[in-house]
C-alpha cells in the first residue's frame, strides 16, 4: 500500500452496529495514478459508501459516480459520460465462506482490532471497471464516417467548415 497517497477510509473505531452512510469527493491526482488521466478521469469524483456493521461482519456497499472525458472510438471526438459503478465487499470478523463468491462481491477477513478500513484501491479498481469497453458519440450525425488517415493531422471538433465538408466528400467516397 501506498501510504503517501491520499486515502478513503471507513472508520470502524466506535462505529455502532447498523447502516452509516459516508460520502468523499476526489479526484484522478487523489490515487496518484497517472492512467486514470489517461482513462479519462480527469473531474470530481463521488465515492459514497454505505457500511452496514454486525456482530461478525461489516458490509460495505461503494458507489463511485463521475463525467470522464473520453474519445469516439470512430471519430475521435471528446465524449463526456457519466460513469457509475458499484461494488460490495464484505468484511468478515471469522472464516471466509466457502461457497457462494460470485458476482460483484467479495469476501475478505478482517481483524477485530482494525480501526478503519482502506478502500482506496478498491475505488480505483471500481472507476476503471465502470470505464465502458466501448465509446461513441451521441449526437454527432457525421460519426459514422471512416476517419481513415486524417487521423494524424489531429481532430479539431470545435472548428470548421472545412473539416466538415471534407468528411462530407469522404462520406460520398465510401457510399
Ligand atoms: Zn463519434
Amino acid at each position: 500500500m501506498h501510504k503517501k497517497n491520499g486515502q478513503i477510509e471507513i472508520p470502524l473505531a466506535g462505529l455502532s452496529e447498523g447502516s452509516h452512510e459516508f460520502d468523499f469527493t476526489c479526484n484522478a491526482s487523489f490515487f496518484n495514478d497517472p492512467h486514470l488521466v489517461e482513462a479519462g478521469f480527469t473531474r470530481d469524483i463521488e465515492v459514497r459508501v454505505v457500511a452496514e456493521k454486525r456482530e461478525h461482519e461489516v458490509i460495505l456497499e461503494i458507489e463511485t459516480s463521475t463525467v470522464a472525458v473520453l474519445s469516439c472510438d470512430i471519430c475521435l471526438l471528446p465524449v463526456s459520460k457519466p460513469l457509475a459503478g458499484s461494488f460490495r465487499i464484505y468484511y468478515t470478523f471469522g472464516e471466509l465462506p466457502e461457497e457462494d463468491q460470485e458476482g460483484s462481491e467479495e469476501y475478505r477477513i478482517l481483524d477485530r482490532s482494525a480501526l478503519a478500513i482502506d478502500i482506496t484501491e478498491d475505488v480505483r479498481e471500481l472507476l476503471f471497471l465502470s470505464r465502458p469497453m466501448k465509446v461513441t458519440c451521441t449526437n454527432n450525425a457525421e460519426c459514422r464516417l471512416p476517419y481513415g488517415e486524417k487521423e494524424d493531422e489531429g481532430v479539431q471538433p470545435e472548428e470548421s467548415n472545412s473539416w466538415l465538408d471534407s468528411l462530407e466528400k469522404l462520406k460520398n467516397k465510401y457510399r
